[in-house]
């Protein structure tokens, strides 16, 4: 008999199987809108000036295919958790930083949680925001926590749902933690203010509740490090609490394939940090061993030369830009095409995405008849539209739900 007789047969994830349907659709009309990857105007992957003159001067420097230490590349976590706290606070919070470089974010945040469960005898639950992700139910359950899901998104006013949020927040398990999409939620691109952040931060730490931040749009969401940073430095600069970052550089370096990622977490005191990051040393050792090494080195070249980092910053204002662009052309072309409903969120929400409030019905006709996928939930990547597909989507949009 098989040692594998009773698997069971597990559908396939949803978003990449609507990439592999889009692939083998030969209408020229087709518009991917799916996956949250950033294409140019042509509707290509791009790679960033930045990354370019990263890969470049890396080859030219005989780039080996060595090992990289268990933690990671050092210049890289150091630069990347330097990235997240801000230049002017790092030096006060670095000896309380225990770093690791992460498998890109979703390995980040499944080495944060291992990490929780080697160190807290707490069993803590993990509060996750409705809608969310559509991974992260799946990393933190796969570990054996129990997830537990709060309101996050007002579904008819098309806002975050602060009440709900609040109320969760007063009435969860002290201890509990807390995963906070760090900026551009996805899939609503609808964040916090910098008041409610505030407000969601002094509730934490008042019922210590712990914050579990997944960065992996750090500077795509609003083009600015900084801005988008915001509730990380929140929690850890002003609020001094302990709390975990997973950052991923899959979409603000457009490193997607080479899984470039730095989890870390800033604890009480440097002894803390130290005995934690040797755990997590022996966490990777066990899964990974040795981080990838190649994206980490071109991350880290540009996170560590001032003229790259430079053009990096110019590189992301380009994406956002785009994106930008394409998000208003969407909704006034909407608006012109007289689709009936209020489309204001479309140019409020944030982000790579924009959460347009479609039935599951229009969804799927949207993919029949007009070859323009996107999430069941009728989350679009805005990244997918282009001036040349733009007008046929908002069309097909307004015909649909007319
Ligand atoms: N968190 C969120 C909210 C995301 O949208 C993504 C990417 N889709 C990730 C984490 C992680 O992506 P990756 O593992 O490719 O870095």
């Amino acid at each position: 008999t098989s040692f594998f007789s009773s698997a069971p047969r597990i559908p396939k994830d949803a978003i990449f199987a609507l990439t592999a349907q889009y692939k083998s659709d030969t209408s020229p009309v087709k518009v991917n809108l799916g996956q949250g990857a950033y294409r140019d105007n042509a509707a290509l992957p791009w790679i960033l000036p930045s990354v370019a003159e990263a890969r470049e001067r890396i080859s030219n420097h005989k780039l080996d295919h060595e090992y990289l230490p268990i933690l990671g590349l050092p210049e890289f976590r150091q630069a990347a958790c330097k990235l997240a706290i801000g230049p002017t606070k790092f030096g006060s919070v670095a000896s309380r930083i225990a770093s690791c470089q992460s498998l890109s974010g979703t390995g980040g945040l499944h080495l944060a949680g291992s990490l929780i469960k080697a160190c807290s005898s707490l069993k803590p639950q993990v509060w996750i925001p409705e809608p969310t992700w559509s991974n992260h139910h799946l990393v933190f359950s796969s570990l054996g926590f129990e997830c537990r899901s709060f309101q996050y998104y007002d579904f008819e006013r098309k806002r975050i749902d602060m009440n709900a949020y609040k109320k969760m927040l007063q009435n969860a398990e002290p201890h509990s933690i807390v995963i906070l999409h760090a900026c551009a939620h996805n899939p609503t691109g609808c964040d916090p203010t910098k008041d409610q952040w505030q407000e969601i931060g002094r509730i934490m730490k008042e019922r210590q509740l712990f914050p579990l931040l997944d960065a992996a749009y750090l500077g795509f969401n609003s083009g600015s490090i900084d801005d988008d940073a915001y509730a990380i430095r929140y929690f850890i600069n002003d609020l001094g609490m302990e709390a975990s970052v997973s950052m991923s550089f899959a979409k603000n370096m457009g490193l997607y394939g080479e899984r470039v990622g730095c989890t870390f977490v800033v604890t009480q005191n440097a002894e803390i940090a130290e005995n934690t990051e040797s755990v997590m040393e022996r966490l990777q050792r066990s899964e990974v061993s040795n981080p990838p090494a190649y994206g980490a080195k071109i991350a880290s070249m540009i996170l560590n030369d001032a003229k790259l980092t430079e053009m990096w910053y110019a590189d992301l204002i380009t994406m956002c830009s785009r994106i930008r662009e394409m998000r208003h052309a969407l909704y006034n072309l909407l608006v012109e095409n007289g689709a009936p409903g209020d489309w204001t969120h479309v140019t409020s929400q944030s982000g790579m995405f924009s959460f347009l409030g479609l039935p599951r019905d229009i969804v799927i006709k949207l993919k029949e008849q007009y070859h323009i996928y996107m999430a069941e939930n009728s989350r679009i990547s805005l990244a997918g539209l282009n001036t040349s597909n733009v007008a046929y989507v908002a069309k097909a949009i307004s015909e649909c739900i007319r």
